[in-house]
């Protein structure tokens, strides 16, 4: 599944491709995208936008149109963004749920296997900032992002840590990869209760988000399952990963095997003696 650095990787290819460009046509495939709003609809308000940039919140990936429109797009599970020259006259791609052709012949294609991706137009950039800030948190790279923040945000949640890293409107952007990475980077356990962290853990959580996140852009996302950027190439960052998907692989730091687990509901990948677990469980002793 897509998180930041993926988003992000799209983002970086595609925004100097697209900025200027208008859209001169716009084919909505699947309902299910646009729902609840008819693929029609959305098609006549793409058609003859100019793309005055592209954006990314959290996971969003944000088309700011003229006349302050903005189409807003999320990959969800599987979907991919591909960028396919005019003189490209391969078959259409599979699972193709949207098409946008650029003025200059160029495609953008919306395909995703799994059918969770969306796209919603918004009108005016007061009803955007209101979308956006009931579905995302603090965005983990930007400069505002401190220590601090995080501390904030952590404040009186009894949820484990990994929970918390998921929840979008707690931090943008993190999903299961980088919630692992993270917490592994920070020697945390992710059942530890959120709101009990110690000052010095949540600057190492901070820091170990971030470290994260800029690996994975610099590797270009991780391709461990459906994730290919926006020219169809896969990222590395899946060959980097300090503990996810690790499972009985020496531990990088102290060599004891790494363990999957269940946290959040999530396959979860933790060092024993890197992550001490919260409290050890002692067992009822009959008196
Ligand atoms: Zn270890």
């Amino acid at each position: 599944m897509p998180e930041l650095p993926e988003v992000e990787t799209i983002r970086r290819q595609l925004a100097p491709r697209v900025a200027g460009r208008t859209i001169a046509r716009a084919r909505v495939f699947d309902p299910l995208w646009s729902a609840p709003v008819a693929p029609r609809e959305v098609e006549r308000k793409l058609r003859g936008r100019r793309i005055e940039a592209l954006r990314r919140r959290g996971k969003y990936l944000i088309a700011d149109l003229d006349e302050d429109r903005h189409l807003v797009m999320h990959l969800r599970m599987t979907g991919n963004l591909l960028w396919v020259a005019p003189e490209d006259d391969r078959p259409e791609r599979p699972h193709l749920r949207v098409r946008l052709t650029l003025d200059d012949g160029h495609r953008l294609l919306f395909t995703d296997q799994r059918r969770f991706g969306t796209g919603v137009v918004i009108d005016g950039t007061h009803l955007l900032e209101t979308y956006l800030s009931e579905r995302v948190g603090p965005e983990p790279l930007d400069p505002a992002f401190t220590p601090d923040v995080l501390a904030r945000a952590a404040r009186g949640r009894r949820a484990p840590v990994k929970a918390f890293l998921l929840d979008q409107r707690r931090v943008a952007g993190v999903g299961n990869i980088y919630a692992d990475e993270a917490l592994f980077r920070a020697g945390i356990h992710p059942l530890r209760p959120a709101g009990r962290l110690r000052r010095a853990e949540i600057e190492r959580l901070h820091r170990g988000i971030v470290e994260a996140l800029e690996r994975g852009i610099e590797r270009q996302g991780a391709s461990i399952d459906d994730y290919r950027d926006s020219n169809g190439d896969r990222g590395s960052m899946q060959d980097e990963f300090l503990i996810h998907l690790r499972a009985g692989e020496p531990c990088i730091r102290c060599g004891r095997p790494v363990r999957k687990t269940l946290a959040a509901g999530r396959g979860t990948y933790v060092c024993s003696r890197c992550q001490p677990a919260p409290r050890p469980r002692r067992r009822a002793t009959p008196a």
